[in-house]
């Protein structure tokens, strides 16, 4: 692919990542245009935003005129928007991507296409399918819904004190896929680069932890174990058989057989927040080079990292504790009750003196928020 002069970028979402990727992209020169339905999209006080409805024909022509090349930072648009932009502009990654991405039964039947291992699940249709799996999984699933789930949202816990008949009167009338609860020791999760010619790099694999299927925090380099290489093994096989531009993360459960895919983000990820600082070259740097036609920077760490998400609401940024090795980022959104509204990303020279820092940051800023 030939490398892009000067680009402009248009970016197809305007939440925090196509901010993140236009802060990365602003120091090399490249230029940015966001389309995002919502005029109060964050990425929209750092750049040029088109404000139209993802179906708006005239407006996405008005935002192809002006781009080089279209990203996504949301794995959640109409696939048919993508293909109507990629009738006059190259898109990165294939909108055949989004096909899969955004049903989770159709990405969990590619994984086991590739020969790579998923946990158990069962599609539902009906109550009686609901009753019949729940029982199969002896009362230890998630009913979750095909489509449009995310942060943990359209999903369901069966347990065996459950209401199936209430859960399925408030999951009714979607799609909806039942899964086996995996009973996982530590979720993990792999940043992937690959650029058009196949160069492939990964990032140091990201331990990750969530509060009600929202990420809390990510850690990386990881705590090595075999299933450390095995899941970059897999995210490897995956990123080549779609012959994937761009950033793909895959989300994975550890167990004590191995891991397990949970699934696949086709963008920069939450879990790649600690590459700003932690990486060489940022995991936003590294998807817009890929989508450029550049070449790609090196995905080695710097030493250690660990990112904590502010959800909901976020302390006084004048006010938190600010050394060497604490970094804050606010995404300009307005704090409401389970949105990410910004992160802190605490650096190390090794896991011992990680863990120190991260206790006394918390202690730092109980201890701040208190004086308050
Ligand atoms: P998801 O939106 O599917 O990634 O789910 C969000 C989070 O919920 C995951 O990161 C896990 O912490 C938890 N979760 C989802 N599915 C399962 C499962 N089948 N077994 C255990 N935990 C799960």
């Amino acid at each position: 692919m030939k490398p892009l002069q000067q680009p402009v970028i248009g970016i197809l979402g305007g939440g925090q990542l196509a901010r993140m990727m236009a802060l990365a992209g602003y120091p090399l020169g490249m230029r940015f245009l966001f389309f995002d339905p919502d005029p109060q999209a964050c990425a929209g006080q750092v750049g040029p935003l088109i404000t139209a409805g993802y179906d708006d024909t005239k407006a996405l022509d008005e935002f192809m005129r002006e781009v080089d090349v279209v990203t996504f930072d949301f794995e959640n648009v109409p696939v048919s928007t993508v293909r109507y932009v990629q009738q006059r502009r190259a898109v990165y990654p294939d909108p055949s991507v989004l096909e899969i991405s955004q049903d989770r039964l159709l990405e969990k039947r590619f994984f086991q296409k590739l020969g790579l291992p998923v946990g158990q699940f069962f599609p539902v249709n009906s109550y009686s399918e609901l009753a019949f799996g729940a029982k199969s999984y002896e009362f230890d699933a998630l009913l979750k819904t095909r489509r449009m789930g995310y942060d943990g949202k359209g999903q369901f816990r069966i347990t065996p004190g459950a209401d199936l008949k209430s859960i399925w009167e408030q999951a009714r009338g979607r799609k909806l896929v039942l899964e086996q609860r995996v009973p996982f020791e530590r979720e993990i999760s792999v940043i992937t680069v690959r650029d058009a010619d196949g160069q492939l790099s990964q990032y140091a694999v990201t331990e990750n932890k969530h509060n009600n299927g929202v990420l809390a925090t990510s850690t990386a380099p990881a705590r090595y174990t075999d299933s450390c290489q095995l899941a970059k093994t897999h995210a490897r096989t995956i990123a080549e058989a779609l012959e994937y531009v761009g950033v793909l993360v895959i989300e994975f459960f550890e167990t004590p057989d191995g891991v397990l895919i949970n699934e696949m983000a086709p963008r920069v990820h939450n879990s790649g927040h600690w590459t700003i600082e932690g990486a060489l070259t940022s995991q936003f740097e590294n998807h817009l080079r890929a989508v450029c036609g550049w070449p790609l920077g090196s995905t080695d760490s710097w030493g250690y990292a660990a990112m904590l998400n502010w959800i909901g609401s976020v302390p006084n940024i004048a006010c938190m504790p600010k050394q060497a090795h604490i970094h804050h980022h606010l995404y300009g959104k307005t704090p409401r009750a389970g949105r990410k509204v910004g992160h802190t990303t605490i650096t190390a020279e090794d896991p011992a003196n990680l863990q120190r820092k991260v206790v006394n940051f918390a202690k730092q800023l109980s201890d701040s928020l208190g004086k308050l």
